[in-house]
């Protein structure tokens, strides 16, 4: 009888595809492997067997699987499960899952094919036009052969060019069918045995005495020996016994050492194993962590809602210890910003050797090496520390998931499919696993609120700081006045900068915040009001002083700026709003004697860029911080005693149903910097409307009544988390067929779900590398069911599809969107 398998494709197809399985090949197929097949005319890829099983396929000829490429399934069962709920959930394909979830070295192919970058948000000032066409296509087809880009570009060579792109890290290049990991060896040295006896062994060192090197080489080798047992490396022995590698190399080939080469990983801890320390947990923490135990007994989801500096770390490390005793395995999940060294060693030195770090920033072979360790469940891999992409993880045995800073919606992934929200898919997870999960958040999402507030998730509160540590005091500075009664210095008012000089002469360090980046975000001409766009999007050019240059935030590209007006020739160009740049500026020169820091996406490129000024920072290598959303992401600066936010208004006022949830988040958690020791912090917040309801709830720290008041609009508006939500974003070149589309889609869904449909209508920025996008939200009441609601959207797709015009409209969705 024939055997057949269908198999998961890593590209975004809606059928799996059946595939013959050649006598021979069939004997030790398991589900979850990888096997090599043939698709279409030419192609070769590596493709993850779902299901085996003999019946042939009907509607065509099966081709056979090349070959198998696993011995042990690489994907368990359970992530099996939860693809499939996570393609269902968020209407992709199980391909695009595939794509995301393995790391990319997992994923052979058979000629050289150029693919993005999948991790890599590619810089904007440093992509050239060329580059950028490449990156366009790759944005409409997962993958490019060398020739296909030969032809888009019009061009007989371009390897220099994909070389260059692959350095930068805009692409992803794949050979020949082999494996791209290799494991890293150390050369290591054993006695060889035939000496172990006392009799041999003294006749060797006899031998030796006339080769005094390689005497002292073995003396110091049974030194070591008799402290460790571990295996000695070869380069340590030549250290520590200080000779050099011809010497060992004369004891390898007498036959006296014996060499081997052990593999090893990469991400080690260096700590002492003996010397770890437990967290003791104050009254408040330990009450909070009762809470927790408690709450799980009879839910699988808790929320712990802990102010600033109340140390929610320590109470997740507490309970960590706890599943970790039971031999099950943790998952702590945080935004990628947050997974900083200053965390990892506070975990290492509770946890030791124990903790795995899983980081984009790591290269590929890292990633397969944690992913190993994590599917054998081994003890290096017990406590895996994260951003969203690690719950991807081959879990064996999980017991806890925490995820840290829940709120944040860096857990959302924008693009590509699967467009998934990392504390939602590892609740699924968990569930899948039988395991629990803690939310921790100073200011949780509502979503998360509304789930304690009727009762599906478990609650614990931390009302205080840490070692009595007083919250910081938040003040209002109304700027409109002041800048009526021109008493506003640039961007600072009197009092922000007096609170500069009384932080600046004790010593102490400030952090300003300013929700741009650039110098200004608009270029006007003050004659003829013209203002530098975009000629690939539809948004101003923002201008950047430091390299005189105008760029586009949205899709890369720049230009010199001018010296005078395109449009009407005078010399009158003026700008408009303000980046961290200026402000960066207009520090340095009224305050000559600070040292100032700027941490922004312009600032942190580089691998450890992002580190370096934390670290900087954190140890007084310079007074003032002056940075992007980044400088509120969980840091645990000690000597921050103000924090100021230049301009509160831009938050408020986004055009988005969840801004004012999210500006008072993030002012929150950037005034929560504030004052981490003794001395209380003060925080500073500059606004057109110091009446604003939300301001006034960061300034007393009023979490519910924001929650109240929110909810009480989301209820009227019928916003999440009242109803769920899908938004389809339509997308096309051409503006009328994008406009014909999209209003077609629109009356489609009208005619079956009515008010609930909202659009289609341009975003704020309509118009993005040549696309125009418009968008339609679909609001889903609770009591509707959720897949038959994506099942009709489907099937309109389809008869969508089916119009020949418009089927190069390229259809989103995004589900529950943040
Ligand atoms: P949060 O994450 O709630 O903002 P952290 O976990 O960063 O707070 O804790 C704030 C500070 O207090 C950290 O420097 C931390 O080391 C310290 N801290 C918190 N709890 C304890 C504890 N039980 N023992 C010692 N130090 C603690
Ligand atoms: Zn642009």
């Amino acid at each position: 009888m024939e055997v057949f398998a269908d198999v998961i494709l890593p590209i975004p197809l809606e059928r799996l595809f059946t595939y013959r399985l050649p006598d021979g090949l069939a004997v030790d197929l398991e589900k979850g492997m990888r096997v090599a097949v043939p698709f279409g005319k030419s192609k070769i890829y590596t493709a993850l067997v779902y299901r085996i099983h003999t019946d042939p396929p009907v509607v065509y000829e099966a081709k056979d699987i090349h070959e198998v490429i696993d011995k042990v399934p690489l994907v368990n069962a359970v992530q099996m499960e939860h693809w499939k709920w996570m393609a269902s959930y968020y209407m992709c394909t199980l391909g695009e899952v595939f794509r995301t979830a393995v790391p990319g070295a997992f994923l052979l192919e058979s000629e050289t094919l150029v693919l993005r970058n999948g991790e890599k948000e590619w810089d904007d000032q440093q992509v050239s036009d060329q580059e950028f066409m490449v990156l366009e296509a790759l944005e409409h087809q997962t993958s490019l052969k060398i020739q296909e880009v030969c032809d888009i570009l019009e061009r007989k060579t371009v390897l220099p060019l994909l070389h260059r792109m692959y350095e930068k890290g805009l692409i992803q290049l794949r050979e020949t069918l082999h494996d791209q990991y290799t494991p890293k060896y150390v050369r290591t040295v054993t006695l060889n045995p035939k000496y172990e006896s006392e009799k041999d062994l003294n006749d060797l060192l006899d031998e030796l005495n006339r080769a005094p090197k390689q005497r002292q080489v073995l003396l110091t080798l049974f030194q070591l020996r008799a402290v460790s047992r571990l295996p000695l490396s070869a380069s340590e022995l030549q250290k520590k016994s200080g000779t050099s590698a011809g010497v060992i190399r004369g004891l390898i080939d007498k036959d006296i050492l014996l060499e081997k080469k052990i593999r090893t990983d990469r991400v080690t801890f260096e700590g002492d194993t003996e010397g770890l320390q437990k967290p003791v947990l104050s009254d408040f923490q330990q009450k909070s962590l009762e809470d927790i135990t408690a709450s799980f007994k009879d839910r699988d989801v808790t929320l712990l809602h802990g102010v600033t500096s109340s140390g929610k770390t320590e109470v997740y490390m507490k309970l960590m210890e706890t599943f970790l005793a039971d031999g099950k395995q943790v998952l702590y999940l945080l935004p990628e910003i947050a997974l900083t060294t200053q965390l990892i060693s506070r975990l290492q030195t509770c946890f030791g050797s124990r903790v795995a770090v899983f980081h984009s920033r790591f290269s590929l072979n890292e990633r397969v090496e944690v992913w190993n360790n994590v599917r054998r469940n081994e003890e290096k891999a017990k406590v895996v520390i994260g951003a969203r992409s690690s719950l991807f993880l081959p879990f064996d045995n999980l017991g806890l998931v925490i995820v840290d800073e829940e709120h944040e919606n860096s857990f959302k992934q924008f693009d590509p499919a699967p467009r998934y929200h990392a504390r939602d898919a590892a609740i699924v997870l968990a569930t899948l696993h039988g395991a629990k999960v803690l939310l921790g958040s100073a200011t949780p999402s509502l979503e998360s609120f509304y789930n304690v507030r009727t009762g599906k998730y478990g609650y614990t509160s931390m009302e205080q700081r840490f070692g009595g540590v007083q919250m910081p005091e938040v003040d209002l500075v109304d700027i409109r006045d002041a800048s009526r009664r021109k008493r506003m210095t640039g961007h600072f008012s009197e009092a922000l900068i007096a609170g500069i000089n009384e932080t600046l002469a004790v010593r102490e360090q400030v952090i300003l915040f300013q929700n741009r980046r650039g110098y200004a975000p608009v270029v006007e001409c003050m004659t003829c009001g013209h203002a530098p766009q975009c000629p690939n999007c539809d948004v101003s050019l923002t201008y950047h002083q430091g390299r005189n240059e105008l760029r586009c935030h949205y899709c890369g590209y720049s230009e010199k700026m001018m010296v005078q007006c395109v449009a009407c020739g005078n010399a009158t160009l003026d700008t408009k709003g303000f980046g961290t740049e200026q402000i960066e500026k207009e520090l340095k020169e009224l305050f000559p004697d600070a040292r100032t820091g700027r941490m922004d996406l312009d600032t942190t490129r580089g691998k450890f860029a992002y580190e370096k000024i934390i670290t900087g920072f954190a140890s007084g290598e310079f007074d003032i911080l002056v940075g992007t959303q980044m400088v509120t992401k969980g840091l645990d600066f000690r000597h921050v005693n103000l924090v100021g936010i230049m301009n509160a208004d831009a938050l408020l006022n986004f055009p988005d149903f969840r801004a004012h949830e999210r500006s008072f988040q993030l002012l929150t958690q950037v005034a929560g910097r504030a004052g981490r020791t003794e001395k209380r912090g003060k925080v500073l917040i500059q606004t057109y409307n110091p009446q604003n309801p939300v301001l006034r709830q960061v300034v007393n720290g009023d979490y519910t009544g924001m929650y109240e008041d929110q909810m009480s609009q989301r209820r009227e508006y019928l916003y999440p988390p009242v109803n769920r939500i899908i938004r389809i974003s339509f997308k096309h070149r051409a503006y009328h067929t994008l406009n014909e589309a999209a209003s077609w889609f629109g009356q489609a869904l009208r005619n079956l779900f009515g008010t609930s449909v909202l659009g289609p209508e341009y975003p704020p920025v309509a118009r993005i590398r040549n696309q125009y996008i418009k968008q339609v939200l679909v609001k889903i009441p609770r009591e509707q069911s959720l897949t038959q609601t994506k099942n009709s959207i489907k099937r309109i797709e389809n008869s969508f599809n089916a119009i020949s015009q418009y089927r190069s409209v390229r259809v989103i969705y995004d589900v529950d969107y943040f």
